[in-house]
C-alpha cells in the first residue's frame, strides 16, 4: 500500500471519473433588461438582473437593482421626509 493517498486514488475511480463531467453546452442567458446572449454552461438557460448591457460599469447610467422591491419599500419609508421636509 504505497499509494493510498489522496493524490493517488483507487484505479476504478480513475477510470470512472472520465464520465464524471457536467455537460458543457450552449447556454442561452436572459437578462432582465431584454438582452439574451449565448455562451456555454453546464445548464441550457440562465435569467440574469444584470448583464454586460445593463450594468452601469458598460452603461454609465445608475441602475438600482431592485429585484426584491426592498429599494421601493425604502423609499415609501423614508423618501417623503425628504420631499416634505424642513427647509
Ligand atoms: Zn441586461
Amino acid at each position: 500500500m504505497a499509494c493510498a493517498g489522496y493524490g493517488c486514488p483507487p484505479v476504478e475511480v480513475r477510470v470512472m471519473k472520465a464520465n464524471l463531467h457536467p455537460k458543457y453546452d450552449v447556454c442561452t442567458v436572459t437578462c432582465a433588461c431584454g438582452n439574451t446572449f449565448q455562451t456555454r454552461a453546464t445548464v441550457d438557460s440562465l435569467k440574469l438582473d444584470l448583464c454586460a448591457e445593463c450594468h452601469p460599469f458598460y452603461t454609465g447610467k445608475q441602475k438600482i437593482v431592485d429585484t426584491e422591491g426592498r429599494v421601493e419599500r425604502f423609499r415609501q419609508r423614508y423618501g417623503d421626509r425628504k420631499a416634505g421636509g424642513a427647509k
